[in-house]
């Protein structure tokens, strides 16, 4: 059983937050089309909907927000942000700009021609939707243990280096522009790179004279799993290890919305001052001047903070804690999740805890919707809802691995009795589990349907399914 984590924090400030009368939840879901993503916040209670800028501000990056020069050129906040970003990433030039997409969209729009392969140990759903957009071929090279339900491994986020070296030599390095580590691997669950790791596809990188890049969105976390995990890091800093990881890459692509500990903003930083020019004309031309990229002076002073802070090993002892604590009480209550556990969330595997809901069905959705009913809880669904979309060039669904229900933990946001509160709701379905129904889609958009498409309860199935 693991230890509750203790926050190490108290709280300054507090914002109120209610849980609504089940009669008003159940009426709010069902107006909804059984889409948590049209539900207003304010009718939730626990909103573990994505870790991604939900997180609470310090009270230093408050003190920081009021520092704010909002000069057009130059402000002292820009300052502050490059030299941070700078000494922790270990690059020679940072770009601002307002999300980590907007770093994908003007690397991307600056390097890929029509045609050209993008590997990645997994591609986040941005990174992918950008390189396709700009006429690349992302491709995923997970490691073998990724996919290994009983593998306790804690490097699952691992690139497959024989096969990323394979897929090169078949392809030719000349349609290979880039390389991508996503750290931690956010697609499978929120697991850790080790620095091995990194290595080896900084040695492929050099082997084929092709640039290696960090999506670099949660380098804190995954630099903690190699200081717990990796042999040889047992004593050294966050901070020395993360600057190692980052040594081995070219370039960083950021969303300063997970471990910038902000609410908004990313950047982009390189060593390459040849491509420095074409990267800076693109900013300029779609988030804003160089020193500012479409960010406030008080957000750069925020982020600058807080990607220092997202280095302590106290939060991160809490952090990851956290998380572990989460996955263990669900898994003691009867509720499969995907191990180990990561970084920023807990994937509970649906398919297996509702195998009476056919992945037609969508059995994840199906807890979701529960969630909501039961404890006011959001969550979202990472299954054949979100992935089975046609493919707008085959024409054909593709089918997802597994069905599974993301439970995402805001930063420094919910105490361990919040979570345990979520545990007893998590309880409470796994008892009444056969009485879930499935759903089908009345209305679709042609892409992305799982942020916007409308649902009904299939009345009926399965068979003596009476929840509604
Ligand atoms: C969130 C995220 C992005 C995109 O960043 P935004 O700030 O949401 O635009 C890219 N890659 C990874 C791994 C992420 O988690």
């Amino acid at each position: 059983m693991a230890k509750r984590p203790i926050e190490p924090f108290r709280i300054k400030a507090v914002e109120p937050i209610s849980l609504l009368p089940e009669a008003q939840r159940r009426r709010i879901i069902k107006e909804v089309g059984f889409n948590v993503f049209r539900i207003r916040a304010e009718d939730v209670f626990i909103d573990l909907l994505t870790d991604s800028g939900t997180g609470s501000l310090s009270q230093f990056q408050q003190a920081g927000l009021m520092i704010g020069d909002e000069s057009y050129a130059g402000s002292r906040n820009w300052f502050h942000f490059e030299q941070t970003v700078k000494e922790i990433f270990q690059k020679k030039f940072v770009l601002p700009c307002h999300q980590g997409r907007v770093a994908e969209n003007i690397l991307f729009s600056t390097i890929l021609k029509k045609g050209d392969y993008v590997p990645n140990n997994t591609h986040f759903d941005t990174t992918r939707a950008n390189t396709m957009h700009k006429g690349g071929i992302p491709v995923d090279f997970p490691c073998r243990e990724a996919d290994d339900e009983r593998s306790d491994f804690p490097f699952k986020g691992n690139m497959d280096i024989d096969r990323l070296r394979a897929f090169i030599q078949k392809v030719g390095p000349d349609r290979v522009p880039v390389i991508i580590i996503t750290v931690t691997n956010n697609s499978v669950g929120g697991l850790p790179v080790s620095m091995a790791n990194i290595a080896a596809v900084r040695g492929v990188c050099d082997e084929f004279g092709i640039p290696l890049f960090f999506d670099a969105a949660r380098y804190a976390e995954n630099a903690y799993f190699i200081k717990r995990h990796e042999s040889g890091y047992e004593d050294r800093t966050i901070m020395s290890i993360a600057q190692e990881m980052c040594g081995h890459a070219d370039g960083i692509m950021m969303s300063a919305k997970k471990d910038g500990l902000a609410n908004m903003g990313g950047f982009l930083a390189i060593n390459d001052e040849k491509l420095l020019g074409r990267l800076q004309e693109m900013l300029i031309l779609i988030e804003g001047f160089l020193t500012y990229g479409g960010l406030n002076g008080r957000d750069l002073e925020a982020i600058a903070i807080g990607l220092k802070e997202a280095l302590c090993e106290d939060y991160l002892d809490y952090r990851v804690g956290q998380i572990r604590y989460f996955g263990e009480m669900l898994q003691q209550v009867g509720c499969p999740i995907v191990t180990p556990t990561g970084g920023h969330g807990i994937f509970a595997d649906a398919g297996k805890l509702l195998p009476h809901i056919e992945p037609a069905h969508f059995p994840a959705q199906s807890m979701v919707v529960e969630l909501y009913r039961r404890g006011g809880i959001r969550a979202v669904e990472i299954g054949s809802m979100m992935f089975g979309d046609k493919d707008p060039n085959t024409g054909k669904a593709v089918a997802p691995k597994r069905e599974l229900v993301r439970m995402a933990v805001p930063r420094r946001m919910y105490t361990a009795s919040h979570l345990e509160y979520v545990v007893d709701i998590v309880a409470e379905i796994v008892k009444d589990k056969d009485r879930l129904r499935g759903y089908r889609i009345v209305k679709e958009p042609a892409y992305l349907r799982h942020f916007t498409c409308e649902l009904e309860e299939m009345a009926g199935y399965p068979a003596g399914a009476i929840s509604g």
